[in-house]
Parts: C-alpha cells; structure tokens; sequence
C-alpha cells in the first residue's frame, strides 16, 4: 500500500510562495509545483485556523461542522445568552473526520497537530492534538497514550503550541524558539515515519502562521509601522521560516517511496495588519453591550485603561516567571482580550456581544430581527478614527453566510473587514476603538495547496480549489469513494 503523506503548513501564504519560489528560495516546492499539481486554495469565513482545519478534516463548511472560531459561547439553545465562553476543541466539531473513514475501511493513520484535534480520540494508529490543546503531558494529548512519553524520550521537547512569546526587542529569542519548535516538528515526522509507519500521515506545523503574525512588519515596507533599521535586520525572518519548512519537507520526501503521494496545503494565507477592531467597545458605546458595573469588572476597565496587562506579562518576563507561569493558549488570549467573560455581562440589557479575531457578532434577546438588521446597516459605516478610512468592506448576516445542521449556533453578524487589513477582538474594556498590539501580521483567505505522486492524485488535485474538497481528494487518493453512501472499502481502481 503507497503512503499519503499530507503537511500542513499553517498561514502558507500562495502570493508568499509563489515570490519565492520564482526567486528559487524554496527548492522542494518548487517541485511539486514543476512536477505535481499546484494552486491557491481558498480558506472559509473567518479564514481562522479552528474553523479551516475544521473544514479540511471534515470536509464541511462551518455551518455543517459547527466551529465558528477560537471561543465557544456555550448556550443551552442558540441566541440565548451564553453562560461562559470557552476555547473551542474536538467535541465542537460535529463531523466525520476523513481518518476515521479511512480507519473504517481499514487503513491505518497518523494525525499529528491538526487544531482542534484535542482531546484525541483512539484511531488505528496514532494522533498528537495540534492548537487549542493544552500541552503534550495532559491526558487527551497522544494517542496511544504512551506516546507522549515517547516522543519526549526520543525526538525531544516536543511542544504542541510553540512558546511563541514576543514583543518588540525580543525578535531573536522569538525567531529561535520559533525554529527550534519546527525543528523539532520535523524531527518528530521523521521518527514517526520511521518508526510508527501508516498508510497516511497528517502533521500540521505551526510556525509559518506564528511568525507572520509577529514579524509581517519587518519585510513591509508600506506596514505603519515599518522602521527600515529594524526593517533591514529582521526583513528576512518569514522567508527563513518558510525555507526552514521547505527544507523539513525535503528530508521527509526522502522518505517516500515512489508509489507515495505528498500534499501540501495550509488553512489560509497571509497578509499586514493594520489595526485591531474592538468591537466589543464598539457595542458597548452604542448601547449593545451592557457590562455589569461590580468590583470586578472595575477592575478589569482600570486594568486594561492603564496597561495592567502588559505590565503584569512584561513584570513576569524580567523575572523570568513567563515560562513557569505557562499559561494555555485561551487562558494568553483571555489575557489580551482584557479578561471579558460572560460574567462581565449584564445579560438583561445586553442586546449583542463579538467574540474576536474576524468580526462576528451574535445578537440576543428580544427583537433580534432588529437588532440584527440594526448592526448590519451601522456597521458598514465604521471607520478608523486615525487614518479616517472606512475598515468595513461588507458586512453579512449569519443565516445567509452559513447553512447546515450547526448554523442556527453562527454568529448573527459577520463583518467583512477591508481587505483583510484589520483583525477583530473581544476586548471590552479597551479605551480605544481600533488598536496596535504586537501583530503586524494576520491572515488572509488565500491559501495554497500542492500534490505529488501518483498520476490520479495529481490529475485530480487540480480540481481542489477550496479547502472543504481537500478531504474528498484525501480519500479519493487512498481509494475511497467521497460518498458516505457507497461501499466503504479501498477501490479496485
Ligand atoms: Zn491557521
């Protein structure tokens, strides 16, 4: 049996490769794109990576798969007010994931660092959680479970989300930590396919994303906040980051046999980021959101009014406290978010709420009709009070962007923000409307995807354009009808 090996690159921008690999950086794509088939793959909306990675293992749109971001408001029934917010995981998504049928008809798989993966279910072979899991030592993190511990003793500290700690000044403990994590992500590749062979391995790496996100500046000479002496020495880190990946790729494709067949893809692209949109403020200035008016929640106004936050992580920096603090990936963004949970809310008077990253609004309460129809007029005319330019670009109700048995649990509203130039977040304390934090960077909605090997996979990977067909392309390379419907089993072809 020929093996599929897929890589994910995580933010794998197509503009980014297609620069570079015409400039010859980026040898190993270079050939999969000379001898394979290669293109843009387009992401979903929110172009997120929980949602997008959702929708490459299921093969489903967030409306059928039913994750709709980084946090889960958790309702008893929709448009209820939630009781809490909570990061997303496994048992949000709602789908059949295309390994499980795989392992069905009887092959073996290896799924490593999908997001939204954790806690990971036993399959027939072995699974490591990807973003949004705690940490490879938890319970839920490694199947078997025995396999964690292997990992450590044999590839090394493994990390499931890299450290990923910067801030302005610290570009060279953050590029090295970032390489070392995908070197170790490579490592771990090769030890599996070496070692735990399957009939289809998955890893997902996650540095490509990260390092975008925190050094888009550096190689932009139109960013706002583009220095060109810090410009000239770090221009350089995302292309690094990129090779690095290329050439991690090139050590596993020595590992293939000449019937294998390789995919790269990612979830989504890359592009400059301009400012972040506090929506939450937004509503809470027009009357949306009521925040309740207890000791607490004074707290969290003077705490993120006089940078409490920023000082409190860069206290913990100086001494060297950070790493012992670890904490969780949703316990960081709650952090940044200003500390908004749905106890913060006064839910009697509260009429809409967002939660970050891409700008989506759920509306609760009484005359949702209107309230909906209310913001989606408004919003349209949001500008950035510094550059007075409009940051919307279009703005959708949830029912006519999402269908499927998990849209009635969609956002109600979802903005569409200028040329992906602007990110959303949840903060409700900030004092300002549109803020910088650290990013410079963030995502765009086109990805890229790539095959090599087998004339059939190849033939039909042009034909995967958007990211909810990659899981039937998966299953058509391995010989398995995309059809749920039709005899399970590997194909005679
Ligand atoms: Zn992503």
């Amino acid at each position: 049996m020929p093996m599929l090996l897929v890589i994910g690159l995580d933010g794998a921008s197509y503009d980014l490769c297609e620069r570079w690999i015409g400039e010859g950086h980026l040898p190993n794509l270079e050939r999969i794109k000379r001898e394979g088939c290669w293109g843009p793959l387009q992401s979903t909306t929110p172009s997120v990576s929980p949602v997008a990675w959702s929708t490459f293992m299921t093969g489903k749109d967030p409306g059928e798969h039913g994750v709709f971001g980084f946090f889960v408001p958790e309702r008893s029934a929709p448009h209820l007010p939630p009781t809490r917010f909570r990061p997303v995981n496994a048992p949000d998504c709602h789908s059949q994931r295309f390994w499980e049928r795989m392992n069905e008809a009887g092959l073996s798989t290896g799924i490593v660092g999908v997001p939204v993966t954790y806690p990971v279910q036993p399959v027939r072979g072995h699974m490591v959680a990807g973003l949004m899991a705690p940490g490879l030592r938890s319970p839920g993190a490694a199947y078997p479970r025995e396999l964690a511990a292997e990992i450590k003793a044999k590839v090394g500290p493994y990390q499931i989300v890299p450290p990923g700690t910067y801030y302005p000044g610290a570009e060279e403990s953050f590029l090295q930590q970032a390489h070392a994590a995908l070197e170790l992500r490579g490592r771990l590749a090769s030890y599996l396919l070496a070692h735990h062979r399957c009939d289809v391995h998955v890893f997902v790496w996650y540095e490509t994303d990260l390092v975008q996100h925190k050094m888009w500046q550096f190689m932009d000479r139109k960013h706002p906040r583009h220095n060109p002496v810090t410009g000239k020495r770090w221009a350089g880190a995302i292309l690094d980051i990129y090779q690095h990946a290329d050439a991690l790729l090139g050590n596993l494709c020595e590992q293939l046999g000449p019937g294998d067949t390789l995919v790269v893809l990612s979830d989504h692209g890359a592009g400059p980021l301009h400012g972040t949109l506090h929506l939450n403020t937004w509503l809470r200035e027009q009357g949306y959101l009521v925040l309740r008016q207890g000791y607490q929640q004074q707290l969290k106004r003077a705490a993120n009014r006089y940078g409490f936050v920023q000082h409190c992580s860069a206290l913990a920096r100086l001494f060297g406290v950070s790493r012992w603090m670890r904490p969780s990936q949703g316990a960081r963004r709650a952090l940044a978010s200003g500390f908004l949970s749905a106890s913060d809310i006064d839910w009697a008077a509260t009429r809409a709420y967002s939660l970050g990253f891409e700008g989506a609004i759920y509306v609760v309460g009484e005359r949702r009709e209107q309230t909906i129809a209310e913001l989606v007029g408004c919003l349209q005319e949001l500008r950035d009070p510094t550059a007075g330019e409009p940051m919307v670009q279009g703005v959708q109700r949830g029912a006519d962007l999402y269908h499927g048995d998990y849209a009635n649990y969609a956002p109600d509203v979802v903005l569409h923000l200028r040329d992906h130039l602007y990110s959303a977040s949840q903060k409700a304390f900030a004092p300002k409307l549109v803020g910088m934090g650290v990013d410079s960077g963030t995502h765009q909605p086109e990805g890229v995807f790539g095959a090599l090997g087998c004339a059939r996979a190849v033939r039909s990977g042009h034909e995967v354009v958007d990211l909810s067909t990659v899981a039937r392309f998966l299953l058509e390379v391995v010989g398995i009808s995309s059809d749920p419907t039709c005899p399970k089993g590997p194909a005679s072809s």
